[in-house]
């Protein structure tokens, strides 16, 4: 497989191993917090980055501190300080692949709540990089007070969340178990008294490193957002434009592949749609705006990157499938549409942990981006019949000169009234698409709270205890120490049995059959169980599996 390596990254000096994992990832340029971070971070200074959840500040700490590691020395080089235990797994889930090029680094994840024993284990087996939540890693230190001696770079993240969740004590007290000649690098949000306090005493000359991000005015342009879980963003994404009267519209994703996947999708669906990205020649890029331009196509998905500049003005939407990382990119993106005095209708996506991003986004446009509902089954139908009766109307006039005699004999022939002619021909032309109230009702996807509720309630022909009690959350087996439960959105409705998913885990994945537990089939879903070391490698291998003819697609499963 080829992949270019992208090249804002390239410029930027990070080790060839890492920047091969990053062209896999599919990142084409750094995030503004990234290339003002890495050189930074790269050159050894202490500094203070001022970045949120959402802006890609991980990779801004993980990319130059991978680079200036020693993958041969077997002994903590990296720590990293989070405030809880979901954005520590997150953090090493990231270093675990950004570093799935390098060979022999181990990044281990210490937190509360779990046993001791195996993440001490894995610290003595020589693991490089630490993870860690500050109450459980005191616990260690303990035991092991020289364990962090050789740490020489230090990130603590989110340092604003840790002091709130009263982390203080703990953090001074990891100082002082840390050597004096490390680097440290710590990210917040907001900077208070309290953490300036602590950047004071502990960081070593900072750099200060902030994404500038300057009020723009939006107003042409109609704003709203659309609340959805990350795997309802396909399904959200066909809702919303079957009601959206747009002309030419833009989409806004995060990886070049994305981009492939959701013009691929929307072409199934019969949209006229096309990839925008980086990897695509320049003549190419041109063509496809050529074709927006001139009306063969309606719908470009795109990278920021790939859409710098585009202008274009038939676009009356912008749709924000994936969150920007700064409010300026999303003003830069919104500012697709409204163009030339125009107004436009801007929509964004936002997943639960993204909200805090929509808030600042307010904030620094000064505007609300208030909230919409997905359409429901009434507004769904609706707008297809208004379609349907737009798109035959110019073919009413002259069709019965044209065509009515064939019409009158084919009754004839077929035995049948007009209605029925027409219901068959129409039948035809719109191919299986639901054109009553239940059917669209089917189709309709799912909400999240929805969402929620449907995988937490038992399937159909699955008894609950006594009839007529609530229903409750199937509780899930305890997990053997070492693995963890990955997820997979094919189950029983996809004919895929516990067989299928064994045997293409242990061919495709190079697993042996003891690595792997309990299997657990679900009508739309399947739970597997895995080995927990090694896991970013494993689910790299099976990135492209397919079971029964469909994308095996395994992600970790976390069950709060
Ligand atoms: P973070 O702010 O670290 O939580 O990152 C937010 C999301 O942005 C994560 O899903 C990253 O995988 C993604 N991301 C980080 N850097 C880039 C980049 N340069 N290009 C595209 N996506 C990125």
């Amino acid at each position: 497989m080829t992949q270019t390596l992208a090249g804002g990254f390239a410029a930027l000096e990070l080790h060839p191993a890492v920047l091969t994992a990053i062209a896999a990832v599919g990142y084409e340029e750094p995030s503004p917090i990234q290339s003002q971070s890495i050189p930074v971070i790269l050159a050894g200074h202490d500094m203070i980055g001022q970045a949120q959840t959402g802006t890609g500040k991980t990779a801004a700490f993980a990319l130059p501190l991978l680079s200036r590691l020693d993958p041969a020395r077997r002994e903590p080089q990296i720590l990293i300080l989070t405030p809880t235990r979901e954005l520590a797994l997150q953090v090493a889930a990231a270093f675990e692949r950004y570093s799935c090029e390098m060979g022999g680094v181990k990044v281990v994840a210490v937190y509360g709540g779990a046993p001791m024993g195996p993440q001490l284990k894995a610290l003595r087996q020589g693991a490089q990089i630490i993870v860690a939540t500050p109450g459980r890693l005191c616990d260690h230190l303990r035991r092991d007070e020289k364990l962090l001696g050789s740490v020489a770079h230090l990130v603590l993240d989110e340092a604003d969340e840790m002091l709130k969740l009263g982390f203080m004590e703990d953090i001074e007290f990891i100082f002082e178990a840390l050597p004096e000649s490390r680097q440290t690098v710590l990210f917040s949000a907001t900077l208070p008294a309290s953490i300036r306090a602590i950047a004071e005493r502990n960081l070593k000359s900072p750099k200060h490193v902030k994404i500038a991000a300057k009020t723009q005015t939006v107003e042409r342009i109609e704003q709203a957002h659309l609340m959805v879980h990350a795997d309802q963003k396909p399904v959200s994404v066909l809702r919303l434009l079957e009601v959206e009267q747009f002309d030419a519209l833009i989409a806004f994703v995060r990886t070049k592949q994305a981009t492939l996947d959701m013009a691929e999708l929307l072409e199934r669906h019969g949209y006229r749609a096309s990839a925008l990205n980086g990897d695509m020649p320049q003549a190419q890029r041109e063509r496809v705006i050529e074709a927006l331009k001139d009306g063969s196509l309606d719908i470009v998905v795109a990278t920021d990157v790939a859409a710098r500049g585009l202008d274009v003005p038939r676009i009356t939407h912008v749709l924000n499938i994936d969150m920007p990382y700064d409010p300026e990119s999303y003003v830069h993106r919104i500012g697709r549409t409204g163009r030339a005095g125009r107004t436009g209708r801007a929509l964004l996506l936002v997943t639960p942990r993204e909200r805090r991003m929509l808030q600042v986004i307010e904030r620094v446009t000064g505007q609300k981006v208030g909230e919409i509902r997905l359409p429901d089954a009434e507004t769904v139908l609706e707008a297809r019949l208004q379609r349907l009766a737009n798109s035959l109307r110019p073919l009413l006039e002259g069709a019965d000169e044209a065509r009515g005699s064939v019409c009158r004999e084919l009754c004839q022939r077929l035995d049948c009234t007009p209605e029925l002619l027409a219901a068959a021909l129409l039948a035809r032309q719109t191919q299986g698409q639901a054109l009553d109230l239940e059917g669209v009702r089917r189709e309709q996807p799912l909400t999240p709270a929805a969402a929620r509720e449907r995988s937490e309630r038992p399937e159909r022909g699955e008894r609950t205890e006594r009839s007529g009690e609530p229903r409750t959350r199937r509780p899930l087996e305890p997990l053997t120490e070492g693995r963890v439960r990955c997820r997979t959105a094919l189950g029983k409705r996809d004919g895929v049995a516990a067989k299928n998913l064994l045997g293409a885990i242990i061919n495709e994945g190079q697993l042996a059959r003891e690595a792997i537990g309990r299997i657990q089939v679900r009508e739309t879903f399947s739970l597997i169980e895995l080995p927990e070391e090694g896991l970013e490698r494993l689910l790299g291998r099976l990135k492209e599996t397919r079971v029964a003819g469909k994308a095996l697609r395994l992600r970790r499963y976390h069950e709060d």
